[in-house]
């Protein structure tokens, strides 16, 4: 198993915070207090070409890197199929 629970303070209320998370094939982590309610989980999403754009260009700025070309067109999609298929995309 890679995953795990805990319960913790929950920052809100100080109540009990139950969280569990999992480290394939990504970390990930969600969680709720039993006392006010809060939850929280990991969410998955993806970029629309715009937004995909300014971050490579905010990454190669930030990082000192060459800027990103990568077609998405061109990407294995049976292993995209796979990934979305188990965040929910
Ligand atoms: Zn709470």
């Amino acid at each position: 198993m890679s995953g795990y629970s805990d319960d913790i303070v929950c920052p809100r209320c100080g109540g009990i915070l139950h969280i569990s998370g999992d480290w394939k094939p990504i970390d990930t982590q969600c969680g709720f207090c039993l006392d006010c309610g809060m939850q929280f989980w990991t969410q998955f999403n993806i970029m629309d070409d715009e937004d995909l754009q300014e971050a490579r260009e905010e990454y190669a700025a930030d990082m000192g890197a060459p800027m990103n070309d990568t077609d998405r067109s061109k990407l294995d999609k049976e292993k995209l199929k796979a990934f979305d298929s188990w965040a929910g995309l």
